[in-house]
Protein backbone atom coordinates (compact mmCIF):
# COMPACT_ATOMS: atom_id res chain seq x y z
CA UNK A 1 0.00 0.00 0.00
CA UNK A 2 1.28 3.33 -0.68
CA UNK A 3 0.32 6.92 -1.04
CA UNK A 4 -1.47 8.72 -4.24
CA UNK A 5 -2.56 11.15 -3.14
CA UNK A 6 -1.75 14.28 -1.13
CA UNK A 7 -3.12 17.77 -0.83
CA UNK A 8 -2.99 20.47 1.70
CA UNK A 9 -5.51 22.84 2.28
CA UNK A 10 -5.70 26.51 4.34
CA UNK A 11 -8.62 25.82 6.36
CA UNK A 12 -10.26 29.49 8.02
CA UNK A 13 -12.21 28.82 11.37
CA UNK A 14 -13.98 31.19 12.93
CA UNK A 15 -13.68 31.22 17.07
CA UNK A 16 -16.78 31.22 18.71
CA UNK A 17 -15.20 34.44 21.05
CA UNK A 18 -12.60 36.07 21.30
CA UNK A 19 -9.60 34.85 22.79
CA UNK A 20 -7.13 36.82 24.67
CA UNK A 21 -4.00 36.23 26.69
CA UNK A 22 -1.02 37.84 27.39
CA UNK A 23 0.51 38.20 24.03
CA UNK A 24 -2.56 38.12 21.05
CA UNK A 25 -6.12 38.36 21.16
CA UNK A 26 -7.46 36.58 18.00
CA UNK A 27 -10.94 36.25 16.38
CA UNK A 28 -10.14 33.79 13.64
CA UNK A 29 -7.47 30.98 12.89
CA UNK A 30 -5.76 30.02 9.53
CA UNK A 31 -5.10 26.14 9.68
CA UNK A 32 -3.25 23.55 7.40
CA UNK A 33 -5.02 20.64 6.71
CA UNK A 34 -4.07 17.89 5.00
CA UNK A 35 -5.56 14.67 2.73
CA UNK A 36 -4.00 11.50 2.42
CA UNK A 37 -5.43 8.85 0.25
CA UNK A 38 -3.57 5.34 -0.06
CA UNK A 39 -3.57 3.14 -3.07
CA UNK A 40 -6.55 1.21 -1.42
CA UNK A 41 -8.74 4.29 -1.35
CA UNK A 42 -8.08 4.84 2.39
CA UNK A 43 -7.82 8.84 3.52
CA UNK A 44 -6.58 9.87 6.16
CA UNK A 45 -6.35 14.02 7.47
CA UNK A 46 -4.09 16.13 9.43
CA UNK A 47 -4.33 19.80 10.56
CA UNK A 48 -1.81 21.79 11.90
CA UNK A 49 -2.23 25.35 13.54
CA UNK A 50 1.13 27.97 12.27
CA UNK A 51 1.53 30.22 14.90
CA UNK A 52 4.53 32.62 13.70
CA UNK A 53 5.36 34.37 17.70
CA UNK A 54 5.89 30.40 18.65
CA UNK A 55 7.66 28.46 15.91
CA UNK A 56 7.81 31.24 13.50
CA UNK A 57 5.54 30.04 10.84
CA UNK A 58 2.62 31.66 8.98
CA UNK A 59 -0.17 29.88 6.79
CA UNK A 60 1.43 30.59 3.68
CA UNK A 61 5.14 29.43 4.61
CA UNK A 62 3.34 25.81 6.06
CA UNK A 63 2.05 25.66 2.47
CA UNK A 64 4.73 26.59 0.90
CA UNK A 65 7.58 24.45 2.76
CA UNK A 66 5.05 21.48 2.07
CA UNK A 67 5.02 22.06 -1.68
CA UNK A 68 9.43 22.64 -1.48
CA UNK A 69 9.66 19.50 0.33
CA UNK A 70 9.89 16.55 -2.00
CA UNK A 71 7.07 14.59 -0.04
CA UNK A 72 6.44 12.16 -3.29
CA UNK A 73 10.20 11.01 -2.74
CA UNK A 74 9.98 10.43 0.60
CA UNK A 75 5.86 8.66 1.20
CA UNK A 76 7.24 6.87 -1.80
CA UNK A 77 7.76 3.29 0.06
CA UNK A 78 4.83 0.88 -0.01
CA UNK A 79 3.91 0.14 3.73
CA UNK A 80 2.56 -3.87 4.24
CA UNK A 81 1.61 -3.02 7.84
CA UNK A 82 1.46 -0.18 10.08
CA UNK A 83 4.68 -0.40 11.70
CA UNK A 84 6.06 0.34 8.42
CA UNK A 85 3.92 3.29 8.32
CA UNK A 86 4.71 4.57 11.94
CA UNK A 87 8.20 4.68 10.94
CA UNK A 88 7.87 6.11 7.31
CA UNK A 89 5.90 9.05 9.04
CA UNK A 90 8.33 9.03 11.93
CA UNK A 91 11.15 9.82 9.66
CA UNK A 92 9.22 12.62 7.58
CA UNK A 93 11.53 15.34 7.14
CA UNK A 94 10.56 19.27 6.17
CA UNK A 95 13.22 20.95 4.41
CA UNK A 96 15.49 22.18 6.50
CA UNK A 97 15.55 26.38 6.81
CA UNK A 98 18.12 28.77 7.23
CA UNK A 99 18.28 30.66 10.75
CA UNK A 100 16.39 27.93 12.32
CA UNK A 101 19.01 26.82 15.13
CA UNK A 102 15.94 25.10 17.51
CA UNK A 103 14.67 23.27 14.29
CA UNK A 104 10.97 24.21 14.73
CA UNK A 105 9.96 25.62 11.66
CA UNK A 106 7.47 23.78 9.74
CA UNK A 107 6.01 22.24 13.11
CA UNK A 108 2.61 22.85 12.26
CA UNK A 109 3.24 21.80 8.72
CA UNK A 110 4.93 18.81 9.51
CA UNK A 111 1.77 18.13 12.42
CA UNK A 112 -0.40 17.87 9.38
CA UNK A 113 1.43 15.61 7.34
CA UNK A 114 2.31 12.98 9.96
CA UNK A 115 -1.19 12.97 11.48
CA UNK A 116 -2.79 13.01 7.58
CA UNK A 117 0.02 9.85 6.83
CA UNK A 118 -0.90 8.15 10.30
CA UNK A 119 -4.49 8.75 9.78
CA UNK A 120 -4.67 6.85 6.27
CA UNK A 121 -2.49 4.09 7.00
CA UNK A 122 -4.33 3.79 10.28
CA UNK A 123 -7.71 3.11 8.85
CA UNK A 124 -6.01 0.91 6.18
CA UNK A 125 -4.54 -1.49 8.39
CA UNK A 126 -7.68 -1.06 11.56
CA UNK A 127 -5.31 0.45 14.09
CA UNK A 128 -5.90 3.36 16.43
CA UNK A 129 -3.64 6.45 16.26
CA UNK A 130 -3.15 5.59 19.58
CA UNK A 131 -1.20 2.65 18.87
CA UNK A 132 1.39 4.86 17.23
CA UNK A 133 2.53 5.28 21.76
CA UNK A 134 2.89 1.46 22.15
CA UNK A 135 4.70 0.75 19.11
CA UNK A 136 7.57 3.28 19.35
CA UNK A 137 7.56 3.79 23.47
CA UNK A 138 5.92 0.85 24.55
CA UNK A 139 7.24 2.08 28.23
CA UNK A 140 5.56 5.26 28.24
CA UNK A 141 2.31 3.08 26.85
CA UNK A 142 -0.46 2.75 29.35
CA UNK A 143 -4.27 2.55 28.12
CA UNK A 144 -6.78 4.78 29.46
CA UNK A 145 -10.40 4.21 28.26
CA UNK A 146 -11.38 8.03 29.56
CA UNK A 147 -9.35 10.89 30.16
CA UNK A 148 -10.25 14.45 31.77
CA UNK A 149 -9.35 17.77 30.64
CA UNK A 150 -8.55 20.96 32.43
CA UNK A 151 -11.08 23.59 32.50
CA UNK A 152 -9.40 27.25 31.11
CA UNK A 153 -9.73 30.68 32.31
CA UNK A 154 -8.75 33.04 30.10
CA UNK A 155 -10.03 36.71 30.94
CA UNK A 156 -13.46 37.10 32.04
CA UNK A 157 -15.16 40.24 33.27
CA UNK A 158 -17.70 41.48 35.74
CA UNK A 159 -19.79 38.49 36.73
CA UNK A 160 -18.46 35.84 34.67
CA UNK A 161 -15.33 36.19 37.21
CA UNK A 162 -17.16 34.82 39.60
CA UNK A 163 -19.21 31.90 37.34
CA UNK A 164 -16.86 30.60 35.14
CA UNK A 165 -14.79 29.15 38.34
CA UNK A 166 -18.15 28.13 40.07
CA UNK A 167 -18.90 26.21 37.28
CA UNK A 168 -15.76 24.33 36.46
CA UNK A 169 -15.94 23.48 40.22
CA UNK A 170 -19.60 22.59 40.08
CA UNK A 171 -19.53 20.28 36.98
CA UNK A 172 -17.14 18.27 38.56
CA UNK A 173 -13.89 19.66 36.82
CA UNK A 174 -10.57 18.67 38.61
CA UNK A 175 -8.08 20.89 37.23
CA UNK A 176 -7.84 25.01 36.43
CA UNK A 177 -5.75 26.51 34.43
CA UNK A 178 -5.87 30.72 34.56
CA UNK A 179 -3.92 32.97 32.57
CA UNK A 180 -2.12 35.70 34.28
CA UNK A 181 0.13 38.36 33.04
CA UNK A 182 -2.60 40.02 30.99
CA UNK A 183 -2.59 43.83 30.67
CA UNK A 184 -4.39 46.40 32.76
CA UNK A 185 -5.06 43.26 34.71
CA UNK A 186 -4.41 42.62 38.87
CA UNK A 187 -3.44 39.57 39.40
CA UNK A 188 -3.28 38.77 42.85
CA UNK A 189 -6.74 39.67 43.16
CA UNK A 190 -7.93 37.81 40.25
CA UNK A 191 -5.97 34.90 41.42
CA UNK A 192 -7.61 35.07 44.97
CA UNK A 193 -11.21 35.62 43.68
CA UNK A 194 -11.01 32.60 41.05
CA UNK A 195 -9.33 30.26 44.31
CA UNK A 196 -11.96 31.32 46.22
CA UNK A 197 -14.60 30.31 43.40
CA UNK A 198 -12.71 27.65 42.35
CA UNK A 199 -12.81 26.15 45.80
CA UNK A 200 -9.41 24.59 47.67
CA UNK A 201 -9.46 21.10 46.37
CA UNK A 202 -9.51 22.11 42.72
CA UNK A 203 -5.87 22.11 40.97
CA UNK A 204 -4.92 25.34 40.21
CA UNK A 205 -2.28 26.70 38.10
CA UNK A 206 -1.38 29.42 35.58
CA UNK A 207 0.09 30.47 32.38
CA UNK A 208 1.79 33.88 32.23
CA UNK A 209 2.39 33.63 28.42
CA UNK A 210 5.94 35.09 28.60
CA UNK A 211 4.42 38.88 30.16
CA UNK A 212 7.26 38.97 33.05
CA UNK A 213 10.84 39.36 32.89
CA UNK A 214 13.88 37.17 34.94
CA UNK A 215 14.07 39.99 37.49
CA UNK A 216 10.24 40.19 38.26
CA UNK A 217 8.88 36.85 37.62
CA UNK A 218 10.15 35.06 40.90
CA UNK A 219 8.56 38.08 42.83
CA UNK A 220 5.53 37.67 40.63
CA UNK A 221 5.04 33.68 41.19
CA UNK A 222 5.39 34.41 45.04
CA UNK A 223 2.69 36.81 45.10
CA UNK A 224 0.73 34.16 43.32
CA UNK A 225 2.16 31.27 45.43
CA UNK A 226 -0.24 32.02 48.74
CA UNK A 227 -3.41 30.60 46.35
CA UNK A 228 -1.75 27.43 46.37
CA UNK A 229 -0.89 27.20 42.18
CA UNK A 230 0.62 23.58 41.28
CA UNK A 231 2.99 25.41 38.36
CA UNK A 232 3.40 28.25 36.72
CA UNK A 233 3.60 28.18 32.41
CA UNK A 234 6.22 30.17 30.62
CA UNK A 235 6.97 33.14 32.89
CA UNK A 236 9.54 35.24 30.70
CA UNK A 237 9.86 35.50 26.73
CA UNK A 238 11.78 32.95 24.92
CA UNK A 239 14.66 35.03 24.37
CA UNK A 240 14.98 35.34 28.06
CA UNK A 241 14.18 31.67 28.67
CA UNK A 242 17.75 31.13 30.60
CA UNK A 243 16.94 32.99 33.13
CA UNK A 244 14.61 30.61 34.73
CA UNK A 245 17.20 29.05 35.94
CA UNK A 246 17.61 31.63 38.48
CA UNK A 247 14.62 31.90 39.08
CA UNK A 248 13.02 28.24 40.37
CA UNK A 249 15.74 28.72 42.55
CA UNK A 250 13.41 31.61 44.45
CA UNK A 251 10.31 29.72 43.72
CA UNK A 252 8.40 27.34 45.25
CA UNK A 253 6.22 26.56 42.27
CA UNK A 254 7.16 24.16 38.95
CA UNK A 255 8.04 26.05 35.97
CA UNK A 256 6.49 25.03 32.53
CA UNK A 257 8.08 25.79 29.44
CA UNK A 258 5.74 26.28 26.34
CA UNK A 259 6.67 28.79 24.03
CA UNK A 260 10.54 27.74 24.42
CA UNK A 261 9.37 23.92 24.20
CA UNK A 262 8.70 23.46 20.58
CA UNK A 263 11.16 20.61 19.58
CA UNK A 264 13.84 18.28 20.69
CA UNK A 265 16.88 20.54 20.55
CA UNK A 266 14.42 22.65 23.09
CA UNK A 267 14.49 19.93 25.43
CA UNK A 268 17.83 19.18 25.42
CA UNK A 269 18.98 22.93 26.35
CA UNK A 270 16.26 23.28 29.13
CA UNK A 271 17.36 19.74 30.52
CA UNK A 272 21.05 20.98 30.36
CA UNK A 273 20.44 24.15 31.78
CA UNK A 274 18.07 23.55 34.92
CA UNK A 275 15.21 25.45 33.07
CA UNK A 276 12.04 24.09 33.89
CA UNK A 277 10.19 21.30 35.93
CA UNK A 278 7.70 20.66 33.19
CA UNK A 279 7.10 20.84 29.44
CA UNK A 280 3.88 21.21 27.99
CA UNK A 281 3.83 19.54 24.35
CA UNK A 282 1.13 20.53 22.13
CA UNK A 283 1.15 18.13 19.02
CA UNK A 284 0.83 21.27 16.47
CA UNK A 285 3.90 23.11 18.01
CA UNK A 286 6.10 19.96 18.13
CA UNK A 287 5.59 18.59 14.84
CA UNK A 288 3.44 15.78 15.19
CA UNK A 289 2.71 12.59 17.36
CA UNK A 290 5.88 10.92 17.10
CA UNK A 291 7.83 14.03 17.73
CA UNK A 292 5.19 14.66 20.75
CA UNK A 293 5.95 10.96 22.22
CA UNK A 294 9.20 11.60 21.61
CA UNK A 295 9.42 14.89 23.82
CA UNK A 296 7.29 13.01 26.67
CA UNK A 297 10.15 10.11 26.76
CA UNK A 298 13.23 12.72 27.16
CA UNK A 299 11.18 14.44 29.72
CA UNK A 300 10.89 11.16 31.53
CA UNK A 301 14.09 10.20 31.36
CA UNK A 302 15.27 13.71 32.90
CA UNK A 303 13.02 13.61 35.46
CA UNK A 304 11.22 16.69 34.38
CA UNK A 305 7.27 16.28 34.17
CA UNK A 306 4.61 17.15 31.09
CA UNK A 307 1.44 18.25 29.93
CA UNK A 308 -0.82 17.85 26.88
CA UNK A 309 -1.57 21.00 25.58
CA UNK A 310 -3.55 22.01 22.58
CA UNK A 311 -3.76 24.94 20.40
CA UNK A 312 -7.26 27.51 19.81
CA UNK A 313 -9.00 27.24 16.87
CA UNK A 314 -7.91 23.39 16.51
CA UNK A 315 -10.79 21.37 14.68
CA UNK A 316 -11.54 18.10 15.63
CA UNK A 317 -8.25 16.30 13.70
CA UNK A 318 -6.44 17.77 16.28
CA UNK A 319 -8.73 17.38 18.99
CA UNK A 320 -8.83 13.67 18.08
CA UNK A 321 -5.14 13.32 17.68
CA UNK A 322 -4.79 14.73 21.27
CA UNK A 323 -7.29 12.30 22.68
CA UNK A 324 -5.17 9.58 21.34
CA UNK A 325 -2.14 10.96 22.70
CA UNK A 326 -4.10 11.80 26.13
CA UNK A 327 -5.14 7.96 26.36
CA UNK A 328 -2.11 6.17 25.72
CA UNK A 329 1.07 8.25 27.42
CA UNK A 330 1.20 7.45 30.86
CA UNK A 331 2.12 10.20 33.84
CA UNK A 332 0.42 13.34 31.57
CA UNK A 333 0.63 15.80 34.40
CA UNK A 334 -2.51 18.29 32.90
CA UNK A 335 -4.63 17.84 30.46
CA UNK A 336 -6.18 20.75 27.67
CA UNK A 337 -8.09 20.04 24.89
CA UNK A 338 -11.15 19.08 22.72
CA UNK A 339 -12.96 22.32 23.54
CA UNK A 340 -14.42 22.09 20.31
CA UNK A 341 -18.03 23.07 20.63
CA UNK A 342 -17.02 25.86 23.01
CA UNK A 343 -14.45 27.14 21.00
CA UNK A 344 -14.59 27.04 17.12
CA UNK A 345 -18.09 27.36 15.09
CA UNK A 346 -16.92 24.45 12.58
CA UNK A 347 -15.03 21.32 13.97
CA UNK A 348 -15.47 19.76 11.01
CA UNK A 349 -16.40 16.17 12.46
CA UNK A 350 -19.80 14.26 11.93
CA UNK A 351 -19.70 13.34 15.50
CA UNK A 352 -18.82 15.74 18.33
CA UNK A 353 -15.52 15.67 20.21
CA UNK A 354 -16.32 17.91 22.59
CA UNK A 355 -15.70 16.89 26.82
CA UNK A 356 -18.62 16.22 28.72
CA UNK A 357 -19.87 18.55 31.37
CA UNK A 358 -17.33 17.49 34.02
CA UNK A 359 -14.32 17.78 31.24
CA UNK A 360 -14.37 14.09 30.88
CA UNK A 361 -14.23 12.13 27.41
CA UNK A 362 -13.53 8.49 26.27
CA UNK A 363 -10.88 7.50 24.48
CA UNK A 364 -11.34 7.16 20.86
CA UNK A 365 -11.23 3.11 19.36
CA UNK A 366 -11.68 3.36 15.75
CA UNK A 367 -9.27 2.88 13.02
CA UNK A 368 -6.54 5.80 11.86
CA UNK A 369 -8.23 9.11 14.31
CA UNK A 370 -10.98 7.18 15.13
CA UNK A 371 -13.95 9.96 13.82
CA UNK A 372 -15.75 11.23 11.03
CA UNK A 373 -14.63 13.82 9.08
CA UNK A 374 -17.31 15.80 7.05
CA UNK A 375 -15.66 16.65 3.73
CA UNK A 376 -18.32 19.14 2.78
CA UNK A 377 -17.54 21.09 5.46
CA UNK A 378 -13.85 21.04 5.42
CA UNK A 379 -14.36 22.16 1.35
CA UNK A 380 -16.43 24.83 2.85
CA UNK A 381 -13.90 26.32 5.25
CA UNK A 382 -11.25 25.93 2.57
CA UNK A 383 -9.77 29.40 1.08
CA UNK A 384 -7.02 27.32 -1.04
CA UNK A 385 -5.61 23.77 -1.84
CA UNK A 386 -2.36 22.39 -3.10
CA UNK A 387 -1.85 19.21 -4.37
CA UNK A 388 1.59 17.56 -3.56
CA UNK A 389 1.73 14.59 -4.94
CA UNK A 390 -1.12 13.15 -7.44
MG1 LIG B 1 0.88 28.45 27.17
Amino acid sequence: MRVVELEARLVRVALRRKVTHASHTRTETDNVVVRCKLSDGSTGYGEGVPRDYVTGETIDFSLDLLKRSNLARQLEPDCTDFVQAVHLAEKLKLEPQPNDDRGILGNAARCAIELAVLDAYGRAFGEPLSRVTELIAPELYQFRDRVQYSGVIGNPRGWKKHVYPLVYRLAGFTQVKLKVGIEGQDDIKRTRTIRRWLGRKMDLRVDANEAWTPESAAARIADLEPFNITSVEQPVRHEEVSGLADVRKRVRAPIMLDESLCGIIDAERAARGGWCDLFNIRLSKCGGFTPSVRLAQFAKAHNLGYQLGCQVGETAILSAAGRHFASSVRDIRYLEGSYDRHLVWEALSKDDLTFRRNGTAPALVGSGLGFALDPARLDWLTKRKEALIG
